[in-house]
Formats: C-alpha cells, sequence, structure tokens
C-alpha cells in the first residue's frame, strides 16, 4: 500500500483512542475541565452505563461565546502558552486534547457562560461537523454532555462492559475526585438516582466517611508529616491500622499535586510500611495526598496522565515510607506483635496467645466451625521461634497419590501454624489444609443442596445495611440476580448501600457484611464469566471460599475429626474448589529414608 495522509477524521479518532479509551475517561476530563475553571459544584450524570449519556455540569468560569469554537479545536488550551510553563504545571488539563478527542467519538452539546458576560452559549458537534451554534440563556458555568458514545467507532463498543461496571467506574473516580477535592462539592447521579454526593465542606473526613463508611471511617489514623524538616515534600491524609485491612488493592487512592495516579514505588512504600503487620494478601486501605513542588514532577508522562515522574522518587519514597511507619508505631507500638522480650528463653506463654489490635481481622470471624483465635504472624519479626508453616522440602513431600477419586480414611492427630491438620493414614503422614478442604465440603454440599432444589438462603434476624464500594456496587448491580439465585437477598437502600436480608445458608455462621464484601471482591477479581452456568459455579465457589474456616484458626480435635469425616465423604476430596490440592503426603518409605533407616 503506498503511503498516504489519514483523513482528518480518521487521524482525530486514532488520536481520540489515546485519550478516551471508556466512558469513565469522558468524565475525567470534562471533571478535570470543570476543577481547571475553579468550579466548587459539579454534577455527574450517567445514563446507560455512559453509552447514552454523559454530562458535567459546574459552576465555573464559563467560555466567553467568541471562544467556544476554539476549544474544539486539537491543541487548543487556555493553560499553557510556552514551552516553559509545560514544567510547572499549575491545572489538571494543558495538552487541548480532550474536547475535540470526545467531539470524534460522540455526538457533543456545550452550553457554557463565562464569568461576567450576559449570554450564554450553546455550541453541538458531531466530530468536526457543527450542528448548531447560537446564543442560549444559562447561568454563569458549563454544561457538556456527551451522547451515542464510541456509535461510530464500532471496535471501542465491543469493548464496553455491562452499563454497571462501566458506572461503576465513573463512581469510582467521582469518589477520589471528591477524596483529593473536599472543597469541591460532587454529585453524580446513575440513570436518575442519586449515587454519591460530597458535601464541599473542605473536610476530607467527612468524605472519607462517605466513602469507606462510618465503621472503618472511625478506625482510620490521620497521617501528615512533620512540617519543620527542610522536605518541600507535604504528606497528608488517612491510612487504615493494622486490624483494618481487605482483600484487594480498592480502597487505596494516591494522589500527587491533586491529580489520582498509580505509583507502584509509593504503593509498595507505604505496604513495606505496615511490614509485618499485615498477613501476606492482605492490604491496608489509604487515602494520601503527596503535594511536591511543581517543578518536582513531570505530569507528561502519561496519555491520560495517570503516572507522573518524580525527579527524586527515593526522596518521595522515603518520605511517604517514614510518614506511614511513624503513623502506625504510634498507633500501635510495633514490638508486642509478633516479636517476644529479650528474656523470653522461647517457650510459649499464655500471653503469646493474647489477642492483639491485628487480631480482630475478617479472619477472626466466627465461621461455621472453629473459634476464633488470633492469627499467626506470617513474617514474625525478631526471634520469634513459634510454629511455622511446613515448607515443601525439596522431594520429600509428595502430593498425594492417585488412589481413585476417593481418599483413605485419616487418623487426626493435631494441627500445625493453626492452618494444616496432621493426620495418619495407611500409608504414612498426611497434611490436610483445613481451609481448602473445608471448602471442598461446603462446596460439595451446596452443589448437592442446588440440585435437590433446597432453598439455599437463611433469612437474617436482623438486615443489615452494607455500605459497597463503587466496583462492588457495580457489580452487586449486574449480578443481582445471579446473586438472589444463590441465596442472597439484597435490596438497594439509596446510593452505594444495600440491605442485605438473606444469605446462603452455609454463610449462616459469618458475619453477614464480610461474606458479601468478600464474594463481590472475588467476583470483581474474576471478571465477568462469558457462561451464565460457569459464572454460577465460580459464584458459588466464591461463596464457599468465604464460608470456609480459614487458615490461622485454631481447631479442637473434635472439629478436626469433623472436617475430616466430612471431607471423606465428598466426591472429589484432594483439591479444592479452586482445583488447589487439599491435601499433601509423606509415605512411610520416604520417612525411613529421611531418617536413614534405609538407604
Ligand atoms: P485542556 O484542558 O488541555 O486545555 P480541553 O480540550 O480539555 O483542553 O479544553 C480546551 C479548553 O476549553 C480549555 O483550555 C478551557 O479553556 C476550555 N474549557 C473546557 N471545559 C471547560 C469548562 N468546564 N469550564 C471552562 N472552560 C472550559
Ligand atoms: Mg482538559
Amino acid at each position: 500500500m503506498p503511503i498516504q495522509i489519514l483523513s482528518e477524521d480518521l487521524a482525530s479518532k486514532i488520536a481520540a483512542g489515546e485519550v478516551i479509551e471508556r466512558p469513565a475517561s469522558v468524565i475525567k476530563e470534562l471533571v478535570e475541565n470543570s476543577l481547571d475553571a475553579g468550579a466548587r459544584d459539579i454534577r455527574v450524570e450517567v445514563r446507560g452505563g455512559g453509552q447514552r449519556l454523559l454530562r458535567v455540569a459546574d459552576d465555573g468560569c464559563g467560555i466567553p461565546s467568541d471562544e467556544v469554537p476554539i476549544a474544539f479545536a486539537r491543541h487548543a488550551t487556555s493553560k499553557l502558552k510556552c514551552a516553559e510553563d509545560l514544567f510547572a504545571i499549575r491545572t489538571l488539563g494543558f495538552r487541548g486534547e480532550a474536547l475535540p478527542s470526545i467531539a470524534a467519538v460522540s455526538r457533543m452539546t456545550l452550553i457554557t457562560r463565562a464569568q461576567g458576560q450576559d449570554n450564554g452559549t450553546i455550541f453541538k458537534v458531531e466530530g468536526s461537523r457543527v450542528l448548531n451554534h447560537q446564543p442560549f440563556g444559562a447561568p454563569q458555568g458549563t454544561v457538556i454532555s456527551v451522547e451515542e458514545l464510541f456509535s461510530n467507532v464500532p471496535a471501542r463498543l465491543k469493548f464496553m462492559k455491562a452499563p454497571g461496571s462501566e458506572a461503576a467506574r465513573i463512581a469510582e473516580l467521582v469518589n477520589a475526585f471528591a477524596l483529593a477535592y473536599p472543597h469541591v462539592r460532587f454529585t453524580m447521579v446513575n440513570d436518575g438516582r442519586l449515587l454519591f454526593q460530597s458535601y464541599g465542606n473542605g473536610k476530607l473526613s467527612d468524605v472519607m466517611l462517605k466513602i469507606v463508611g462510618v465503621e472503618t471511617a472511625h478506625e482510620m489514623i490521620e497521617v501528615s508529616n512533620p512540617t519543620d524538616t527542610t522536605s518541600l515534600i507535604r504528606v497528608h491524609g488517612y491510612i487504615s491500622p493494622p486490624s483494618v485491612h481487605r482483600g484487594t488493592r480498592k480502597l487505596q487512592y494516591l494522589f500527587v499535586n491533586g491529580r489520582w495516579i498509580e505509583d507502584r514505588s509509593i504503593s509498595h512504600a507505604i505496604l513495606e510500611a505496615y511490614h509485618t503487620l499485615l498477613m501476606v494478601g492482605r492490604f491496608p486501605l489509604f487515602i494520601l495526598n503527596i503535594q511536591v513542588p511543581l517543578d518536582a514532577v513531570d505530569v507528561n508522562v502519561h496519555p491520560t496522565k495517570q503516572q507522573v515522574r518524580f525527579r527524586e522518587p527515593g526522596d518521595v519514597y522515603s518520605v511517604v515510607q517514614r510518614t506511614v511507619r511513624r503513623a502506625l508505631t504510634a498507633h500501635a507500638p510495633i514490638p508486642v506483635i509478633g516479636t517476644r522480650l529479650p528474656a523470653d528463653d522461647g517457650r510459649p506463654t499464655a500471653d503469646d496467645r493474647r489477642p492483639t489490635s491485628a487480631d480482630r481481622g475478617p479472619q477472626s470471624a466466627t465461621a461455621a466451625i472453629g473459634t476464633p483465635a488470633a492469627q499467626p504472624d506470617p513474617n514474625p519479626a525478631g526471634t520469634n521461634t513459634g510454629p511455622q508453616p511446613p515448607q515443601p522440602a525439596g522431594d520429600t513431600t509428595i502430593r498425594l497419590p492417585n488412589y481413585g477419586p476417593r481418599m483413605p480414611m485419616l487418623r487426626v492427630i493435631g494441627q500445625i501454624a493453626s492452618t494444616y491438620i496432621i493426620a495418619e493414614g495407611p500409608d504414612g503422614m498426611y497434611l490436610v489444609d483445613q481451609h481448602s478442604a473445608h471448602e471442598r465440603v461446603l462446596y460439595e454440599q451446596f452443589m448437592a443442596e442446588h440440585a435437590a432444589k433446597l432453598s439455599p438462603s437463611q433469612e437474617l434476624l436482623e438486615p443489615v445495611t452494607i455500605n459497597l464500594s463503587p466496583a462492588q456496587w457495580g457489580i452487586c448491580t449486574d449480578q443481582h440476580a445471579a446473586l438472589e439465585h444463590v441465596g442472597f437477598r439484597i435490596e438497594s437502600f439509596g446510593g452505594q448501600t444495600v440491605m442485605l436480608r438473606a444469605l446462603p445458608a452455609v454463610c449462616k455462621n459469618r458475619d453477614p457484611r464480610k461474606v458479601l464484601s468478600e464474594v463481590l471482591d472475588e467476583m470483581g477479581e474474576n471478571g465477568a464469566a462469558p457462561m451464565a452456568q460457569d459464572s454460577e459455579a465460580r459464584l458459588i465457589t466464591s461463596i464457599c471460599k468465604s464460608a470456609a474456616v480459614k487458615g490461622g484458626q485454631i481447631l479442637s480435635l473434635d472439629e478436626m475429626r469433623t472436617l475430616i469425616r466430612d471431607l471423606e465423604k465428598t466426591t472429589s476430596p484432594r483439591t479444592c474448589p479452586h482445583g488447589r490440592p487439599t491435601m499433601i503426603q509423606l509415605n512411610l518409605g520416604q520417612l525411613e529414608k529421611e531418617f536413614g533407616r534405609r538407604g
């Protein structure tokens, strides 16, 4: 094919692809413009997951009538004048790309009245075609409506997720903006219903309360770095204490000079600060604002400005880490957790199992079996000589040999690391992972009851209200029918709050809030399954995971025996519903070899 210059229309669609990936990208660009315009009240409206309508209305400075058409030209901006400005960017936008990019892939209507002008303007565009441009009565500020997003880019349209999950991404974004700009009042309306509203009173704690819920908000620790240092880096915000954690990184917000960014290095600095305080696989919540001098950060390194580059990344890393660590240390002195006093002779004392703040995590919730117990420190600091989880030792430990579908009868001996059951079988020693084993038992029970058309539901004595994260809310909305089918009864309770009236019977002894939250998080991690049947099996798997006894829970001998008996009755006792082994074996021959009894 000979080289040719792309048509204006095609070139602009390609350029738009960089900036406008999905409905949430449109909202991000429009809200950034509203903030740059000094707005104090920003209203976001979404219909049909953004495909039907995306609208951002603000009370900012507006656009003067004669400048309106220019705003839609490529590389048109009022925020940069010369190259030097690029190294001291105060505004969120600066590339002059958003409006033309959005217009290239939708039908756009702008109504605006500039500060000090008597008349407003209406301007309607589709691609590069102006459909309407005339004076229009309007209050000061700007309203931009975007309709039929991507209807002229079928390839993009195919990548759109279900309306609930696109709306959830937008809600998440609006939450983040509200956290970064507590003095601006944000409202989000989805399909005609109010989903979120912040006060705009300048208090970060008030916005946080709306987003993480009252209970969690009360536990959060305020952090800020001391102002008496020479460092020009300022850090302030909230972090969760070690007792509050989640299975995902969802409620982790990082802002640099008012931009919501992703930065693996800073996230790592924060996680490092929690070192030894959190179980592996659990994540803290944080809302951290980092302020650095404008010339100490390059914001022009990513098409959607999601990443920034610091001039001195090491300084930022260490200031953040010290600030978080100091706050955590002040909150709960670290030496009492997971370490022993110097005089300790290594023998366990009664105090060793004294509950600490770290014991109040979701793992200690009452499960179907077992009593709430302290969690073992996964990464003990100092001289902890307590039991360690067994390590796979070369070829000494082998997987269970294939006995056919069933397992041999086992005699329970005890428990190690509050996580594995030691048992004796006809040909050696077995280690059973209590969590995977229980998952298998519950899964088969659930499936059997499901097949027998027994109601899987257990009514709660008192319905509970639950504040969901935007992602959880999106999944809950999209998958409502599936959730009901497996035994949840969930009603909308306004905004991102739902009321839970019943939950699957296998979870009856668990904290209903945690069950719903864990199941929604798992569904979010798995993504939407292509086949309905497949997705129901996965849903049931995550319910059983949530209902099963956890690693780190001390079990009585009777509870262990019951679990092993129940496991023997299952059809696939050797793997959990996720396909991981429930047990490993060390046979007598191997034992003899290890002890040098046999060559
Ligand atoms: P950029 O934000 O990079 O300047 P945009 O394409 O997003 O580029 O916007 C172009 C220009 O339109 C802005 O520089 C600004 O002058 C004007 N503009 C856009 N949205 C608004 C708004 N909500 N209020 C006031 N002015 C706006
Ligand atoms: Mg912009």
